[in-house]
């Protein structure tokens, strides 16, 4: 099948964008086009948010349904001032924190952001990017880009340059290549409309820190927010997202339990010739080699950061050497490992635990 139309891609030094590199991005953005981008979560996918067939273009090519709504990114908290109304004082606090950096805080939105960025709500998601290519492009650009992962909807987000190709090649007008990502999860998403305020989506930001500036905050969705979507009765509503095609299988506890029935799962699996996948801690190694097909290692356990960073890139790459089965730790939830075990889950098609 003849390809219609290629996407242009330039690389990028994540620490020292050039210039004219990221005014070109802006000039795509200005004229309505789509541009993907590193972050330090994943590579996100904008389109200038206050031009509503721009943003329409976002939800085609991700094949996103229309009831999703978009993360707005902003250069400065005064920006985000203008696309807001009836700010709480824990916007302050937080936005003082943990801005510019990987936490979405969900607050009323004003009349100048437009329904498709929102999916209709009275809210709108912001936040302030700390990766040097965003904050650029947003300076260059001074105006708001929506932008959600730069996968297609319910696939593993993308982490590298490749990934955003690989599920979106020809719908994205320009990809900004700025190698691997630093944190490898998307941001936390926290919803100040809700007292107390609830992590909607855990992420780069840990529960921990966000408690300490703010007081408790319970994680997942409300009960009330639930019942809602339950009674949309739309696709998304399935657990499953972030999930690559082959069957992920979870295992927990203490190193040792883990090891040894991956191991032993392992081995059940490849005498029956099924093509069998681990994601390991470098621990986990010897053992596992022996009864799979592919291992990705994340570094030692404990290095949570480096299992966010590698999880997607694993499942991706799982997904091309035909692994049928993946066979993943799952880290305690602490700190990034609260994230870690949230995309785990539901790459396996499972609910994330309230709490
Ligand atoms: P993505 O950037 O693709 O990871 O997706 C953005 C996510 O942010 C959505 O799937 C929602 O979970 C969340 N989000 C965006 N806007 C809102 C909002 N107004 N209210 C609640 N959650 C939101
Ligand atoms: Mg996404």
């Amino acid at each position: 099948v003849a390809k219609l139309k290629e996407s242009v891609v330039l690389k990028v030094t994540p620490t020292a964008p050039l210039r004219r590199t990221i005014q070109e991005a802006a000039t795509v953005l200005r004229r309505g086009g789509l541009v993907a981008f590193p972050t330090e979560t994943v590579y996100g996918l904008g389109a200038a948010a206050l031009e509503p067939a721009a943003v329409r273009k976002i939800f085609e090519v991700k094949q996103r349904p229309e009831w999703d709504p978009l993360i707005v990114h902003v250069g400065s908290v005064a920006m985000a001032g203008t696309l807001a109304r009836n700010l709480p004082a824990s916007f302050e606090a937080l936005t003082a924190r943990f801005w510019p950096g990987p936490l979405t805080l969900v607050v009323e939105r004003s009349e100048r952001v437009p329904d498709e960025v929102t999916a209709g709500r009275p809210t709108v998601a912001l936040r302030m990017p700390r990766h040097k290519v965003p904050m650029m492009l947003l300076e260059e650009l001074k105006a708001p880009i929506a932008a959600p992962s730069a996968n297609r909807f319910g696939s593993p987000s993308p982490t590298r340059a490749g990934h955003v190709l690989k599920d979106l090649d020809g719908g994205v007008d320009l990809v900004l290549d700025g190698g691997p990502t630093l944190l490898g999860v998307e941001s936390t998403v926290v919803d100040l409309t809700q007292s107390p305020p609830r992590i909607l989506r855990p992420g780069g930001v840990s529960r921990e820190d966000l408690e300490s500036v703010s007081g408790p905050m319970p994680v997942g969705p409300s009960v009330e927010d639930e019942r809602v979507q339950r009674a949309m009765k739309s696709p998304g509503l399935t657990a499953k997202h972030y999930s690559p095609q082959a069957t992920v299988e979870l295992f927990g506890g203490e190193l040792h339990e883990i090891l040894e029935q991956m191991v032993a799962r392992a081995a059940a699996l490849q005498a029956r010739g099924t093509p069998v996948g681990a994601i390991a801690s470098r621990e986990m190694m010897y053992s596992l080699q022996a009864h799979t097909d592919y291992v990705s290692c994340f570094g030692k356990w404990g290095e949570w950061l480096r299992y966010a960073q590698r999880l997607f890139a694993a499942l991706r790459i799982m997904d091309a050497n035909e692994v049928v089965v993946i066979l993943c730790p799952l880290p305690p939830a602490e700190g990034i490992g609260l994230a870690v075990r949230d995309r785990l889950l539901r790459a396996a098609g499972k609910e994330t635990p309230h709490t």
